[in-house]
């Protein structure tokens, strides 16, 4: 008999989880927004790990508008090159290439791998309006707003950072957490800045040169501020100025929220200008800016409580800079789906032990090298040797789903 499967959250981890499970199980996802994926969303990059994971799954690159990533290039703060890293996962690992992708049209793929017949088993029902607000972890029931009642055998909670079934069924563990950082962030066409010369490696054909350029200023208390500008399509780029929260700090509490539009240029030149080259500092003068506060979760011991596992940011939110939170949350998806392929309501409980103990140590190491990349080291991280690129490139790039790893764990596992 197949499981009944109630998803609360119909983003990156929701429509994967639903992708995944529907193959055996019956799936529904409640998500509270309406899904329409009109918005020039933010850039993702979605690294040969989990595109590994879609790919074998079926998500169609020609769907994503999106590029291969072929470069890191590796800058100071007035733009001159450091290094220039090939960054050709493909070719060092196996398995698949790394793409940047904007996130709607990602979430607009997944949402073929939850829903068309194409796929493996019954389409998941997608019901949109639908913001969870109750969770009963015992009986397997999430509620709405609206006082709607869902019931499965298992409820996953992939309603992201801010997470409500988080907050209902693991109470005060799991908290978000800024850092004193914010990211200002725009995007603009590759066509405005073409003709400008110091951008030459970045704007040549991104079929051939697509990537991450990330500008930096000098060690000392100001170096978690950087300049980051990256492919999202192969006809634009996001811009990303990693500051100090400021006044911004005050802002984002008392508004309770994660984002202030609608920023000045100005204001983020009086910020950036004085540790960067004027070039860096206009890439900000093409479109509208945010600020996007910098947060992550405070670890959780466990993920899973009676009938309710939590994935993706609602179970372990990471700060952006490993650019993995997505791919952990992809990893997540395709775990459970494996794991509980041929689950019974009676084995669900040991199917999620075995889930914690394929996950946590590679979501751990993931929160920590973005600490480490991002300079927001806590005490306990100071205390251990940072984690080498090429130590966590080959735990992370090379990744082939939960079998094979089950398959070779003796062999892997830190
Ligand atoms: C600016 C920025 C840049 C990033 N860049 C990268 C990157 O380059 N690479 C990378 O790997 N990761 C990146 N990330 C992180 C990545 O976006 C997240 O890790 C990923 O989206 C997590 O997926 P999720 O499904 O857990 O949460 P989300 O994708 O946030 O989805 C949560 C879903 O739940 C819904 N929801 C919320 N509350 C409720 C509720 N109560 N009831 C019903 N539905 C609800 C939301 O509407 C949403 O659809 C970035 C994040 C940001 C903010």
């Amino acid at each position: 008999m197949p499981l009944k499967i109630i998803v609360c959250g119909g983003g990156i981890g929701g429509l994967s989880a639903a992708g995944y499970l529907r193959a055996h199980h019956e799936v529904v996802v409640l998500e509270r927004g309406t899904l329409d994926f009109t918005t020039n969303d933010y850039g993702l990059s979605v690294v040969s790990n989990a595109f590994n994971l879609l790919q074998g799954a079926g998500i169609r690159p020609e769907n994503l508008d999106m590029v291969v990533m072929t470069h890191l290039w590796v800058r100071n703060n007035k733009g001159e090159e450091l290094r220039t890293v090939h960054f050709d996962t493909r070719a060092r690992f196996g398995g698949a290439s790394s793409v940047l992708v904007k996130r709607a049209k990602l979430q607009q793929e997944l949402m073929r791998f939850a829903t068309s017949s194409e796929f493996p088993g019954s389409p998941a029902e997608i019901v949109r309006n639908a913001k969870v607000t109750q969770v009963d972890a015992q009986a397997g029931i999430a509620t709405t707003e609206d006082g709607r009642v869902f019931q499965g055998d298992l409820v996953i909670g992939a309603d992201g950072l801010n997470s409500a079934v988080r907050s209902a069924v693991f109470e005060g563990k799991g908290t978000p957490r800024s850092h004193d950082l914010l990211a200002f962030i725009t995007r603009l066409p590759i066509n405005d800045i073409k003709s400008d010369p110091h951008f030459a490696y970045l704007t040549e054909d991104p079929a051939s040169r697509a990537g991450l350029s990330s500008a930096y200023t000098a060690a000392g208390p100001q170096s978690n501020k950087r300049i980051i500008a990256y492919h999202t399509s192969p006809r634009d780029l996001q811009v990303l100025g990693y500051t100090s929260e400021k006044e911004f700090a005050d802002m984002f509490d008392s508004l309770k929220t994660g984002i202030i539009k609608d920023i000045p240029a100005s204001r983020v030149a009086e910020d950036l200008a004085p540790d960067f080259a004027d070039h860096l500092v206009d890439l900000f003068r093409h479109g509208k800016i945010d600020a996007w506060r910098v947060r992550d979760i405070t670890p959780m011991e466990t993920w899973f409580h009676g009938k309710v596992v939590l994935i993706g940011d609602a179970a372990h939110a990471v700060t952006q800079h490993a650019g993995q939170g997505c791919n952990i949350t992809i990893e997540d998806a395709e775990a459970l789906g494996y794991l509980l392929r041929d689950a019974t309501p009676e084995v669900i409980p040991a199917k999620l032990e075995k889930f914690m103990s394929l996950r946590k140590w590679r979501v751990e190491l993931v929160a920590r090298r973005s600490r480490e990349l991002g300079n927001l080291q806590s005490d306990e991280d100071k205390t251990k040797e940072p984690i080498a690129a090429e130590e966590f490139a080959k735990a992370m790039y090379g990744y082939q789903g939960a079998e094979h790893f089950l398959s070779t764990s003796s062999t892997v596992v830190p």
